[in-house]
């Protein structure tokens, strides 16, 4: 070094002391039999976080945060423009989408040239880089899509890497199905449990073969890499403009010359990481949040860097992307270790596991699940309607969900300004959704005349509070002389009977189906309770206080075909036609004064409840004879507040309890039980701010429990984690089972980690995992099974026992970076009180091996509810009038009960995007676990099926296409090719039959092309 230093003297004095023009190579590429340096250049762009969405674009809100990712694209793309060598990688497309849409031609096609030369290169590609833990496997197959077709359209690229980089955990799902299944040939990240880290550090295992679905094994596999510390730079290489590390100074005129010293500290961090990685391969991530604000900051650096280094010679750097990382480990023709199972729960500290944002905003969690189905719907309606270029569409809905999978968003570790603009796109995007799926219901259930167009007079009305009881159609005193007519539309592909609930005013209605028979209906009580609650938050979401009260639910089961919907109406009967009327339901109010069993439900499921204590004991199913004990209980986690000598506290993130506190009412309990002919219900007031509702429908053999929890109190000083206990005799060995974004279920065992010898310092929070379908546990005779309706955490810290956390209230930041309180409250009139949230978990017992139907079944179900529409009308001749029912699909079809349509959509380019779900995985039922069959044309009645082109998950390219070009890894200790199991998967669509074969776990997804399009009802 210092001879260096002596000749550049030399030479500064030869050629009197002249500082010139450094002409920096950046030329380089990978040289064999040198460790490699790829350094990539990006910037983590929040799809919202601490500002919204928009704030974060435009750089408004600065004083939060100064981040511009206007400013990041802009100066990024003229860096490019600067050194053909330069490279970037671009991830979020809500953000590239919103500057593109502003760019002028002759820059766009700038742009486009960047991108066909590999400079500016787009990986994981979605609309936002999602939550891994609480998001629907539907959700974020949607949110990919989106962003995948928009790159597809305006570049003609497909993205071949997953980039999951801030997640708080990583899915199973993530890895094979938005892995894999999307063609991608990697996936990277940053965050793993600190001790699973430290094993694979000491390994050299943080790249991986990821196995992540046990029924299309090794043809789920994709290479995974773990960044050995997190997604920054290594220290002393970060070069935003406020950045400290030191620049490179190489002008020989200036003080503090330090290109040798420099260049020494690149060549030993580079071999640091070498020692942890395999293959002579190593990537520097060159970025982190919202950099790149003023990106020559950045390129200049790097060009000296890469020009020095490899003057030295004792490394090699140059510019790179996660595509060419990927492409040399694949050449270096290594074996790489196999992974299972997932990357959950994740800590980042001893006392630090992320399990707490699994239940933050569960009201949020709810609304974006809710949202989720009725989009579904929606876009089945605006394709049997026909997709017009005016008029309502799904666009905005499509783009708020889209936005809201995000890991800062559905997540719920946003401040809660940006909460609130998520709801409000959300919002936005529902009304416009809304009044699309009543004009396609009005435009499907109006009769053709008989001649020329149709005119869609009806105007249906929604109901979106309906969970708060405030319906004002159905509130509506009929006059006589008026009728209520209620259309239900089912977005599944199967045969539905359900019971649906709509308030009503007074008890003198009947209700008629679409055969105008009067069939039985049953009117339950509103108490005042759930009346103050209803007030409450209607003035809080409407701004006015509804002056109607309604007196009863009105419940009565309907049945409604695939993909189609069935009209009922409300008629007010007249005082005489008193036998004609609905039944009132009898109401038992126990006081807990008895040694009594009071019994409930009158189908097959009878629950049984002791009158003294008021609460749940027993289980039983006369059908099949199961019986058990069964017992339900709440309590409550006192969250740290991070005083003791580890200032770790529970918040948005982090979960960090205390104490476990039983809640138990002040009062003797009491139990108020509603009977009548369609349903069962139990009331019970657990303390003065939990109640539920638990609900036995006749025909069903589940219990559905509606639970109100809030205001949360925080008066005496401590957040509060709410959750509830279901409670049976169970020996289940510390095993448990969860699903993965709703799709396949993992096993988890108590304290205990597949891939590590777990230390356990936090025995609550280290065995929560995430939940967003359900959670059994089993023993040698039966399974207790839960569902859920909306993201939460979850365990079985007990043998015999199933646990979820329903909702939380905190009042210390965990210290994670969003730097506010998780504590929710909802005004009115500038007086504020803690959020309540209502949500609804089902549950049922099996015998061993038989709860998969139902779980499957109702799982779907949950996450896709019939929609309700309502219109008034004079007289009741609706029936004659109009279409009672419709359905979709061939009227002599169902879709077999292990298949979901998972996405029906027309295109803006006319073609027809059609995904299905195989619903089980292999193994996992009998009869369900098989290979099944959908024929096209059933599916497409009165239509003309032109071609069926099946593609990757986001339809971005030809699927044949995709697997010629899939990369074959090796696997370390499996003869090459990971675990021994033969792969299944469905055969490819004969364009004589069209039927689609699914193998267990597989999802196909075809672009179909249809003649006659625009034929329904004409
Ligand atoms: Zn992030």
């Amino acid at each position: 070094m210092a001879l260096l230093f002596l000749l550049l003297l030399l030479a500064v004095l030869l050629l009197g002391a002249q500082s010139e023009y450094i002409a920096y190579n950046t030329t380089a590429g990978i040289v064999p039999g040198k460790l490699n340096v790829h350094l990539v250049p990006h910037s983590h762009d929040d799809v919202g976080w601490l500002k919204t969405v928009d704030q974060y674009y435009v750089g408004a809100n600065n004083s939060i945060r100064g981040a511009c990712v206007q400013n990041v694209i802009d100066s990024v793309i003229s860096s490019l423009f600067e050194d053909k060598n330069r490279k970037f990688i671009y991830v979020e497309i809500a953000f590239f989408q919103r500057w593109w849409r502003q760019q002028s031609p002759s820059m766009k096609i700038k742009v486009k040239h960047l991108v066909t030369s590999g400079q500016l290169e787009f990986i994981n590609g979605g609309m936002c880089m999602h939550d891994e833990a609480t998001a629907h496997y539907i959700d974020l197959i949607d949110q990919t899509t989106l962003g995948h077709q928009f790159i597809l359209k305006e570049f003609g690229q497909t993205p071949r890497v997953g980039w999951q980089i801030d997640p708080f955990g990583h899915s199973a799902v993530q890895a094979y199905l938005l892995g894999a299944e999307l063609g991608f040939d990697s996936l990277f990240f940053a965050r793993i449990d600190y001790q699973d880290r430290a094993v694979r550090l000491r390994d050299k295992t943080l790249e991986v073969i990821w196995q992540a679905s046990k029924s299309l094994a090794s043809s789920s596999q994709i290479f995974t890499g773990v960044f050995p510390r997190h997604y920054d730079p290594p220290d002393g290489f970060v070069y935003e403009i406020n950045d400290v590390s030191p620049p490179i100074q190489d002008d020989i005129l200036l003080f503090d010359y330090n290109v040798q010293e420099r260049v020494n500290d690149f060549v030993s961090a580079a071999l640091a990481q070498a020692k942890v990685t395999r293959t002579n391969h190593i990537m520097w991530l060159m970025g982190t949040d919202f950099r790149y604000q003023y990106a020559n900051s950045w390129f200049r650096q790097m060009d000296k860097f890469i020009h020095y280094v490899n003057q030295d010679g004792r490394v090699n750097a140059f510019y790179s992307t996660p595509s060419i990382y990927t492409d040399a480990k694949y050449a270096a023709d290594e074996q790489w270790p196999l992974k299972t199972d997932d990357f959950f729960p994740y800590a980042d500290h001893p006392n630090a596991y992320w399990t707490g944002y699994f239940t933050s905003r569960p009201a949020f969690k709810g609304y974006v699940r809710f949202l989720s189905g009725y989009y579904l719907a929606a876009r089945q309606l605006e394709f049997f309607k026909g997709r017009s270029g005016s008029g309502a569409n799904t666009d905005a809905l499509a783009n708020a969900l889209a936005i809201v999978q995000h890991h800062d968003a559905v997540s719920g570790t946003q401040r809660q300004h940006v909460a609130a603009d998520y709801a409000l796109r959300l919002s936005v995007g529902y009304l416009e959704a809304e009044k699309l799926v009543s004009s396609s219901l009005a435009y499907l259930s109006e009769s053709e005349p008989s001649s020329g167009q149709k005119c869609t007079s009806t105007k249906f009305e929604q109901c979106p509070l309906l969970n708060v009881s405030y319906c004002p159609p159905s509130e509506a005193v009929l006059s006589d002389g008026k009728s209520l007519v209620v259309v239900i539309y089912n977005p599944l592909g199967w045969k539905r009977e359900e019971v649906i609930r709509i308030p009503v005013s007074n008890e003198r209605v009947t209700v008629q189906d679409s055969s105008r028979r009067i069939i039985e209906a049953q009117l339950l009580p509103l108490s005042n309770a759930r009346l103050k609650l209803r007030s409450y938050y209607v003035r809080a979401h409407l701004g006015n206080t509804p002056r109607e009260l309604p007196k009863y639910w009105l419940a009565f089961s309907v049945t409604v075909p695939p993909l189609g919907f069935s009209s009922y109406t409300v008629l007010s009967a007249k005082q005489t036609d008193i036998d004609r009327r609905s039944t009132v339901s009898t109401v038992y109010t126990s006081k807990g004064n008895t040694n009594k069993t009071i019994e409930v439900g009158q189908g097959n499921l009878k629950l049984l409840y002791s009158a003294n204590e008021g609460k749940l004991a027993r289980y039983l199913n006369s059908r099949n004879m199961v019986t058990a004990v069964a017992e339900q209980s709440y309590s409550y986690y006192t969250g740290n507040d991070g005083t003791d000598k580890d200032p770790q506290a529970s918040g948005a993130y982090v979960f960090r309890p205390n104490d476990t506190v039983v809640i138990k009412s002040e009062e003797k309990v009491s139990l108020t039980v509603m009977r009548g002919p369609i349903l069962d219900e139990v009331h019970q007031q657990i303390n003065q701010w939990v109640s539920q509702v638990t609900r036995l429908y006749k025909g069903k053999e589940h219990a559905e429990v509606e639970f109100t929890i809030g205001p949360i109190p925080v008066d005496d000083g401590t957040g509060k984690e709410i959750t509830t206990q279901l409670t049976t005799a169970m020996k289940t060995n510390k095993t448990f089972y969860t699903d993965s974004n709703g799709r396949d279920f993992i096993k988890r065992v108590r304290d205990f980690r597949t891939d590590w010898h777990l230390q356990v310092n936090q025995p609550i929070a280290g065995n929560y995992y995430p939940i967003n379908l359900g959670i059994y546990v089993q023993d040698s005779s039966t399974e207790l099974s839960v569902l859920v309706d909306r993201a939460v955490g979850g365990t079985s810290l007990v043998d015999g026992q199933v646990e979820l956390m329903l909702h939380r209230r905190l009042i210390h930041d965990d210290i994670r970076g969003v730097g506010e309180t998780l504590n929710e409250t909802v005004c009115v009139s500038d007086m504020c009180e803690g959020l309540t949230v209502q949500g609804k978990f089902y549950l049922r017992i099996d015998p061993l091996g038989e709860g998969s139907k139902w779980r499957r079944t109702a799982g779907q179900e949950i996450s896709a509810p019939l929609i309700l529409a309502f219109a008034e009308e004079e007289g009741n001749d609706w029936m004659n009038s109009h279409v009672p029912t419709f359905s979709g699909i061939d009227p002599s079809y169902a879709l077999p009960d292990n298949v979901a349509v998972i996405t029906l959509q027309e295109l803006e380019n006319g073609k027809v995007l059609l995904r299905l779900a195989h619903l089980y995985e292999s193994g996992e039922d009998k009869d369900h676990s098989v290979l099944s069959n959908v024929e096209l044309r059933k599916l497409f009645p009165r239509k003309k099926i032109i071609k069926v082109t099946e593609t990757s998950l986001s339809a971005n390219q030809e699927r044949g296409e995709m697997e010629k070009r899939k990369l074959d890894w090796k696997v370390e200790g499996f003869g090459g090719a990971g675990i021994e199991s033969k792969v299944v998967r469905g055969g490819a669509v004969d364009p004589a039959k069209l039927v689609v074969e699914l193998a267990p776990m597989e999802i196909r997804t075809f672009l179909i092309d249809l003649d006659y399009l625009h034929m329904y009802g004409s």
